[in-house]
This record gives C-alpha cells, sequence and structure tokens, in this order.
C-alpha cells in the first residue's frame, strides 16, 4: 500500500491519476465515512478536516507544494488532479481545499519564510482554517477604499476598524487581512496585508446567517489589535500585489474545483428519475461546465508552469458563476420549486441559494466584465 514514505512525487498527470485512484480504492473502508455530506457546521469541518489530515498523511495533497510549505514538491497542477479525483471518487472536497488555492499561493509567496514554514503545513494537515478579510462595510467591488487601519507601534502594527461578509471567520485560526497603512486617500498605494491570529485580544468575531440558513458570513471588529511585526505579507504598502494574488486563486484555481463539483451534481440531476428535466437543459448546462473546465484548465496550466494569468481569470470567475447559475437554475425548473425548497435532503435548496452567491463573492459579475472590456478587450471605461 503507498504511503508518504513510499509516494514517489508523480511525473506526469497521468500518473498521478492511476496511483492516487489506487490509493483511494485500497482504503475504500476508512474513507466511506467522507461521503456524508450534512450535519452541523462543526461537524462537517471536523469530518473534513480528520479527511485532509488522512490524504496529507498518505501525502496526496502534499503534492504540487513546495517542502518549504510542508509539501512533497512536483508541479502544481497534481493539486488540481488530486481534487479531481477525489470529487469524481465521489468524497467532498474540504472546504480548506479552496481556501489553500485562494490563500496558500499568496502566503508561500509573500509572507516570512519562517512564517510560511509553519503555517502552511499547518493548513495543509487540516490543522487551521484562515480566513480572508478583505470586504469592508464601504469596500466591497471597490477594495481599494478600505479603511481598517494599521498604525506602526513598537514591534508591530495596531488595527482597528471593520471587516464584512468574512467566510467562516468564526472557526478560522488565522486571517489574511489587508488594512490601510497609507493615508486615508492612498487608494490601492496604501494597503497592507497581514497572516493574523485570530485568537489576538481586541477582536470580536459576530456571525452573521446567510439565506440558506448557514453563519457562514461574519463581521469582524478590531479595536487596537496588535500584530507582530513578522506577520506582514510582503512590502509595507504592498498589499495590493498581494490582494491581487489572492484574487487570481479566487477566480482562477478555486474555479478548477467548483467546476468539479458543479459536473458532479449535473450528473446528479442527469440520473435523478424525479426530475424532470429536458435533455436540452442538461445540454446546455453540459456546454458551460465545459467552456469552463477548458478555461480553468488554462489557467491551471499556465499557474503550474509559473506563468502570469492576469486579468484572464475574470473569465474563469465569470464562466462559473454563469454556469453554476443555470445548473441550480435547471435543478429548480426540473424538480418543481416545492421539491428543491421542501425537499428532505437539503443539499439542492441549499445549493441553489448559494448558486446566487457565485457572481457576488471573489468580485461580482459586473465588475468582472469591467475587467475583461477594459483590460482584455482594450474598450474604453
Ligand atoms: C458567499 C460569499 C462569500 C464571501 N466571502 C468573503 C470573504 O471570505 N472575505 C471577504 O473579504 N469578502 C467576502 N465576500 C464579500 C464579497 O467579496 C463582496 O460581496 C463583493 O466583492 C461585492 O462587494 P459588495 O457586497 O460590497 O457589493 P458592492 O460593491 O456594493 O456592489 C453592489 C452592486 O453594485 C455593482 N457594482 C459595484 N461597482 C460597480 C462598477 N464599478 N461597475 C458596475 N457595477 C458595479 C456590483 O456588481 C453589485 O452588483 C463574500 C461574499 C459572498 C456572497
Amino acid at each position: 500500500m503507498t504511503t508518504v514514505e513510499t509516494l514517489m512525487v508523480p511525473e506526469t498527470v497521468a500518473e498521478a491519476r492511476t496511483g492516487f485512484r489506487t490509493w483511494l480504492a485500497e482504503n475504500r473502508a476508512p474513507l466511506e465515512q467522507f461521503r456524508e455530506t450534512g450535519g452541523e457546521l462543526t461537524e462537517i469541518f471536523d469530518r473534513l478536516r480528520r479527511l485532509q489530515r488522512m490524504l496529507y498523511d498518505a501525502g496526496w495533497i502534499r503534492l504540487g507544494w513546495p517542502e518549504s510549505a510542508g509539501g512533497l514538491g512536483g508541479r502544481r497542477i497534481l493539486r488540481s488532479i488530486i481534487s479531481e479525483e477525489l470529487a469524481h471518487a465521489g468524497y467532498p472536497p474540504p472546504f480548506s481545499f479552496a481556501t489553500q488555492e485562494v490563500l496558500g499561493p499568496a502566503v508561500a509567496e509573500f509572507a516570512p519564510a519562517e512564517l510560511a514554514a509553519v503555517a502552511l503545513p499547518r493548513l495543509l494537515q487540516g490543522e487551521e482554517t484562515w480566513c480572508q478579510g478583505f470586504s469592508e462595510p464601504g469596500a466591497g467591488s471597490d477594495l481599494a477604499s478600505l479603511r481598517l487601519q494599521a498604525v506602526r507601534v513598537d514591534g508591530g502594527w495596531q488595527v482597528s476598524g471593520e471587516k464584512v461578509w468574512t467566510s467562516w471567520a468564526q472557526l478560522a485560526d488565522r486571517c489574511l487581512l489587508l488594512a490601510r497603512t497609507g493615508p486615508s486617500d492612498s487608494g490601492h498605494r496604501g494597503i497592507s496585508a497581514f497572516l493574523l491570529d485570530m485568537n489576538t485580544p481586541g477582536i470580536t468575531v459576530s456571525r452573521l446567517r446567510s439565506m440558506n440558513g448557514d453563519d457562514e458570513f461574519c463581521s469582524l471588529f478590531f479595536d487596537n489589535v496588535v500584530i507582530p511585526e513578522g506577520r506582514l505579507l510582503g512590502e509595507v504598502d504592498g498589499g495590493w500585489a498581494v490582494a491581487t494574488h489572492v484574487l487570481a486563486g479566487e477566480r482562477g484555481a478555486a474555479a478548477w474545483q467548483r467546476q468539479i463539483w458543479l459536473r458532479s451534481r449535473l450528473d446528479e440531476l442527469a440520473a435523478d428519475p424525479a426530475a424532470d428535466v429536458g435533455d436540452d437543459a442538461i445540454g446546455e448546462s453540459l456546454e458551460l461546465l465545459t467552456a469552463l473546465r477548458l478555461l480553468s484548465r488554462r489557467t491551471v496550466a499556465r499557474l503550474s508552469a509559473d506563468e502570469p494569468v492576469g486579468s484572464t481569470t475574470s473569465l474563469d470567475k465569470l464562466a462559473m458563476s454563469t454556469a453554476e447559475k443555470f445548473l441550480f437554475d435547471v435543478a429548480l425548473a426540473g424538480k418543481s420549486a416545492d421539491t428543491v425548497f421542501g425537499h428532505p435532503d437539503e443539499n439542492w435548496r441549499n445549493d441553489y441559494l448559494y448558486s446566487r452567491a457565485s457572481s457576488i463573492y471573489g468580485g461580482a459579475a459586473e465588475i468582472q466584465r469591467n475587467i475583461i472590456a477594459e483590460r482584455l478587450l482594450g474598450l474604453p471605461r
């Protein structure tokens, strides 16, 4: 049986697929518990952490990460292959897979080496959960106008202000935080990024219930919170580079994860005898998902080759939200509102409601269209 001691870093994608499939088959019995998707939030997080730990101990989710981050090395594309094969085998990917792809690469790139060496392996092991502290009550689409302030003090930075819509902050151990370190009118040139411990005194986390009934969102209130020096990511006032790195992950690599899961939901819908969904609707949904997959595959390949992805991830994000909303619209029409909303298996209801958010998080669809128009097509503002 493959263990982390015997796992050789695969040289090709095909080798990675075969090796991981074999491991999944060999471990079918202990993995069975991870097919479950329901339960209380803490139960779900706990279950997914255990799955992640198992994958870490066997080495699979260490592939494609540098050794300095607790990885085993190899090309970055291996990470995408492992999450794809996991979903194909019927196991829901841990939430933390998305965090890893959104926040992990920026921390690997910009954090001081000592901090990355401690924090990243803990993220990969499932020992830690991280959240993303970007949005504020007055700064969402216009992120460069954020106001949460960080002032230099002896040995670090003192932070005061508010963040909002911070997903899963109530369960997070660390937060990748954007703060204003320049003058109030300094726009994107006066922002710095920090990796903050969520148990630092002065942080109040207040939950906000979303329309699907989950307590995903939080407001964060910072009252003279002191962040030590070694937690700065990149340069002082250089946080915009960190933010764009994170957003490229959120719009690009994370879209790859999402399309895998969306495809599995489409397959379930198409196979459901109780759903009255026409072939046309299934076909159109498949087309949108295939377009997303192809766009996303290009992004993943570029990231893996360390090539810049620039603004092209806005195409992925827009394709993702279009495909996701369409799929769950089809499900609602085909299964009837009554079935989706009154179904004993609440997944369809949740997924329909959550699909409405897909054109908001990671930058709203209108913003992606502006980026595509101005930066990719060269149209006037
Ligand atoms: C499920 C979910 C999870 C999230 N998780 C996080 C998280 O973990 N961390 C975090 O920091 N944030 C998170 N967010 C917040 C998200 O990043 C913001 O909601 C998003 O950036 C939009 O900002 P806003 O809500 O302030 O809307 P606004 O910026 O106020 O926009 C409102 C509307 O105006 C439109 N609009 C705004 N400006 C323009 C323009 N220039 N041109 C055309 N149209 C425009 C927008 O497209 C939108 O339709 C999350 C959001 C959701 C839905």
